[in-house]
C-alpha cells in the first residue's frame, strides 16, 4: 500500500529521508527518527528487536492490521504452542529450541506505539494524512466511530437487511466501509472501536441467528481479548511504559 502511493511518495522523499525499508531497498541503517512497523511479534527475537527500535526512534507506528491488533496472526493464539508446533513440524516439534515461536502479540503489547495505522490493508489517505501531521508536528488522528458511520455516508444498505452479518457497529471507522460498498461486509480489520459495545452487539448476530460460539469466532477475527485470546499485558496509554 505504501509502495502504491507512487503520486505522493515524489513529495514524502523530498521531506524526508528513508534510511531503512525491508520490502523496498536493501541498504540499512538503524539511525532514524521514525519507525513504521508491519507484523505482528511472535518470536523472542522479534521481541528483542522491537525494544531496540523503541530505544532508537522518537515515534513509533504500526502499519497495518497485524501490528496494531496482532490481526489474522493472532488466531494462532486459540490454540497451544505445543499443538501448533506439532502440526507444522511433527516430529522435529520437540526440539523446541529449534523453533523461536510464542503467542502473537500486538506491537503495543510489546512496547509503548505512538499511533496506529489500522486495517487489512492500511488506507492509503489515511497513511498520507498520517504522514502530513507528523511533518507538520501534529498528532495524528484516529477515529474512534464506528464503520456504519462510514456505510452509510458511502450510501450502502446495510448488510442485516440483506440478511447478512457484519462487524461494523463495533469496528473503527477510517476505510470508507470499503467492503460493504463492494458487495462483501465487515470484517472487522481495524480492529474494535475504543468502549466497544460488545454484548449489544452479540445479542443483535444471536437475533440473526449467529449462535454464541460463532459470534465470539466472529467478533475476535481481528480484534484481541476473545475467543480464548487471553490478552496479556495490553497497557492503556495511562499504563504504558517505555519497554515491556
Ligand atoms: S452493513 Fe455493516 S457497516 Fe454497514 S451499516 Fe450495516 S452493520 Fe454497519
Ligand atoms: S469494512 Fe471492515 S473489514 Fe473492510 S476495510 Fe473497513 S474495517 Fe476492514
Amino acid at each position: 500500500m505504501v509502495l502504491s502511493s507512487e503520486n505522493e511518495l515524489p513529495d514524502i522523499l523530498s521531506n524526508v529521508n528513508i534510511v531503512y525499508f525491508r520490502e523496498a531497498m536493501s541498504e540499512k541503517s538503524s539511525d532514524y527518527d521514525i519507525a513504521f512497523i508491519e507484523g505482528s511479534a511472535t518470536t523472542a527475537k522479534e521481541v528483542r528487536k522491537l525494544r531496540k527500535i523503541r530505544a532508537q526512534a522518537k515515534l513509533v507506528i504500526t502499519l497495518g492490521a497485524c501490528s496494531s491488533t496482532g490481526g489474522l496472526n493472532r488466531l494462532k493464539n486459540r490454540f497451544r504452542i505445543g499443538e501448533l508446533k506439532e502440526s507444522v513440524y511433527g516430529v522435529e516439534a520437540s526440539r523446541s529450541h529449534a523453533f523461536d515461536t510464542m503467542r502473537v502479540r500486538a506491537i503495543d503489547e510489546v512496547i509503548e506505539v505512538d499511533h496506529h495505522l489500522h486495517g487489512c490493508p492500511i488506507s492509503k489517505d489515511e497513511f498520507i494524512k498520517t504522514f502530513n501531521d507528523l511533518l507538520l508536528g501534529l498528532k495524528p488522528h484516529t477515529p474512534n466511530y464506528p464503520v456504519c458511520t462510514d456505510c452509510k455516508i458511502a450510501g450502502n444498505v446495510c448488510v442485516f437487511k440483506k440478511g447478512g452479518r457484519c462487524l461494523g457497529p463495533v469496528t473503527r471507522a477510517g476505510c470508507d466501509a470499503i467492503c460493504v460498498t463492494y458487495g462483501s461486509i465487515c470484517w472487522g480489520c481495524r480492529g474494535f472501536v475504543d468502549s466497544p459495545n460488545i454484548t449489544a452487539h452479540t445479542e443483535t448476530l444471536a437475533n440473526f441467528g449467529m449462535g454464541a460460539e460463532e459470534a465470539s469466532d466472529f467478533l475476535g477475527l481481528y480484534s484481541t481479548g476473545l475467543t480464548g485470546d487471553t490478552k496479556v499485558g495490553k497497557a492503556t496509554k495511562s499504563t504504558k511504559s517505555k519497554q515491556r
